[in-house]
């Protein structure tokens, strides 16, 4: 199975380099090429052109920033050789994006699975990244192998959507969590109550969530510097769950107070 791998950002190339551990031949193509010297080193082949190695893929997997990345990588001529060929789309994007995917692809002859992630770069590492899989049961269980190279935990969600659905649920709860805890913290200081004492309370009651010891020191030293989870990719999931939690009539007023912020 030869798969093209588009998108050796932060999260694609460590994931690449998992699929060549698992044997694969992985072909990357990445916008910005010098990004993917250290993944070639490894073992991966350089697309010197996009549309010759769709071409020549039976694969291609797509962990780009987004959906409007994807169409602007993918012309005309490139969606096209996905004739014949599997779309698996893993970057988080929204329910109703991955659909018109589905629907583009399927128009052109080809087949669409989508399968976002849950865990960074040291989830990626230590092979313990969650893939969450939307799709038909045939095409889950045909690309298992390189889900389940990136982590044990694979989850078949059902049809197209459900799977980016539940990714936005739990990004929703990242984008949530850490500015309550970071609203709480920063009041705390101020007030120049003891840190230690409060972080104790938290951790003894019902109300800590282990984000909160992840993200504790960074945020007392201000240290925003190599985020595994760049904020703006984190803005942009808040935005998609704004557009579809409203779509689904939740009340989104304390998500637009995130996104100002
Ligand atoms: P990243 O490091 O910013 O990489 C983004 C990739 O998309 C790069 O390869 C970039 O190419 C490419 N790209 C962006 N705009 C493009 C365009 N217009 N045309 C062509 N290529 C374009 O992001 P990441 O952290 O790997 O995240 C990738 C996806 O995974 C995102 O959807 C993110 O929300 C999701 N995700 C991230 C994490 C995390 O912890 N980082 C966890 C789970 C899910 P260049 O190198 O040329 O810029």
């Amino acid at each position: 199975m030869k798969i093209l791998f588009l998108g050796t950002g932060l999260m694609g190339a460590p994931m690449v380099e998992k699929l060549l551990a698992a044997r694969f031949d992985v072909t990357v193509y990445n916008r910005t090429k010098s990004k993917t010297k250290k993944i070639i080193d490894k073992g991966a082949k350089r697309a010197a052109d996009l549309l010759d190695a769709v071409n020549d893929s039976d694969v291609v997997i797509s962990m780009l920033s987004d959906y409007p990345a994807f169409n602007e990588l993918m012309d005309d001529n490139c969606l096209s050789a996905l004739n014949g060929k599997t779309l698996i789309q893993m970057s988080t994007i929204s329910p109703e994006e991955s659909l018109l995917l589905l629907e583009t692809v399927e128009d052109i002859g080809g087949r669409y699975i989508e399968a976002p992630v849950l865990g960074s770069l040291p989830q990626i590492e230590s092979g313990k990244l969650i893939v969450m899989v939307g799709g038909s049961e045939e095409l889950f269980n045909k690309y298992q192998k390189i889900f389940s190279s990136f982590g044990e935990k694979i989850y078949h969600m059902g049809e197209v959507g459900q799977a980016t659905a539940a990714k936005l649920a739990l990004n929703q709860l990242i984008a949530s969590l850490t500015i309550a805890f970071s609203m709480s913290l920063g009041y705390i200081l101020n007030k120049k109550v003891d840190i230690d004492k409060f972080m104790n309370i938290l951790r003894s009651s019902a109300l800590y969530a282990s984000t909160f010891d992840k993200k504790l020191e960074n945020m007392l030293n201000r240290d925003y510097g190599n985020p595994n989870f760049p904020v703006k990719h984190l803005l942009k999931d808040v935005r998609l769950i704004v557009r579809e939690f409203g779509a689904n009539a939740i009340n989104i007023s304390p998500l637009i107070g995130i996104e100002e912020v």
